[in-house]
């Protein structure tokens, strides 16, 4: 293990390469939500942040985390709920005036629905799903565009369930296959606006989202036992990685799905 002083990615953050960048979160809802490691690190590099929370239940466990990231912009955000995106977005105009960085990391199912098999799953649940996980990425980058005068990075969190069978994925398999196309789709669409896009997709992490799935437990010590890196990832490690695609370093990606999961998804 690096000390502090000598630990080489600790060096990398002190160039604060997102100095004078501007980047809204969506989908913090506590400490350990991939968000707040992706939050973390752009914050750590020296960008402004924007904060949102689900709803009023939420906000308590959400504004301490905000408050210790210096967010400029902290406003609710539910994305089922109409108009609440929008109002996210302009608030960022009336605040910044323009947008860098735009995070999207949060996923929905009913939960009955995301236990069962998907050749049970109604239409509603899968519409539900398909709107809060995939469908409201879009409509991020809808409103983001417009902000993005000179360019930016719009990143969204996938899954390696969306390519290959993962047990008990179940309706998210196809939902995030879904979001993965449509990062394809808007990374062509936005292209010629140096709007990037990109999803980013880590390996198993203990989260209230993943606490959902049926015997997460099991694929959590699957993933240290077969990963060539042998250890799990943590939400700063998806962060570093998300914060790298947002950079000069990755200026000709785009498009692209980034898996941060210590090589599992190469094992057959
Ligand atoms: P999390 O529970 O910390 O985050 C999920 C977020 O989704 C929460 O902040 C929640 O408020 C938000 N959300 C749900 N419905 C919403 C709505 N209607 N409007 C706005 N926000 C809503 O869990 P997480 O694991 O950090 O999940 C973040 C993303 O990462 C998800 O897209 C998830 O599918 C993906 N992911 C997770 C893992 C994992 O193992 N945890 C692995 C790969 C990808």
């Amino acid at each position: 293990m690096n000390d502090q002083a000598t630990d080489p990615t600790r060096t990398a953050i002190q160039s604060k390469i997102l100095h004078g960048k501007r980047a809204l979160v969506i989908g913090i809802a506590n400490a350990d939500s991939i968000a707040y490691g992706c939050a973390r690190i752009f914050r750590q590099l020296g960008a402004d942040l924007a904060v949102t929370y689900l709803n009023e239940k939420a906000k308590p466990y959400v504004e301490p985390l905000a408050r210790e990231l210096g967010a400029s912009v902290f406003v609710p955000c539910d994305v089922a709920q109409g108009g609440q995106l929008e109002a996210v977005f302009e608030q960022i105009r009336g605040t910044w005036g323009s947008l860098d960085i735009a995070l999207h990391s949060i996923a929905f199912a009913p939960k009955e629905e995301l236990q069962g098999r998907l050749v049970d799953s109604s239409s509603e649940a899968f519409k539900v799903a398909m709107d809060i996980s995939c469908h409201s990425f879009i409509r991020m980058a809808r409103l983001a565009e417009p902000l993005m005068r000179d360019g930016g990075t719009l990143l969204a969190m996938s899954y390696h369930g969306a390519n290959k069978v993962v047990p008990n994925y179940n309706l998210m398999g196809p939902v995030k296959a879904a979001l993965e196309s449509a990062v394809r789709y808007l990374a062509y669409e936005l292209g010629d606006k140096h709007i990037r896009v990109h999803a980013v997709s880590p390996g198993p992490l203990k989260t209230r989202a993943a606490s959902g799935l049926k015997d997460f437990d099991v694929l959590l010590s699957e993933a240290v036992d077969r990963a060539p890196i042998g250890e799990l990832v943590d939400i700063e490690d998806v962060g570093l990685t998300a914060a790298y695609l947002t950079t000069p370093f990755a200026r000709r990606l785009t498009g692209t799905t980034t898996y941060v999961d210590g090589g599992l998804s190469i094992m057959a």
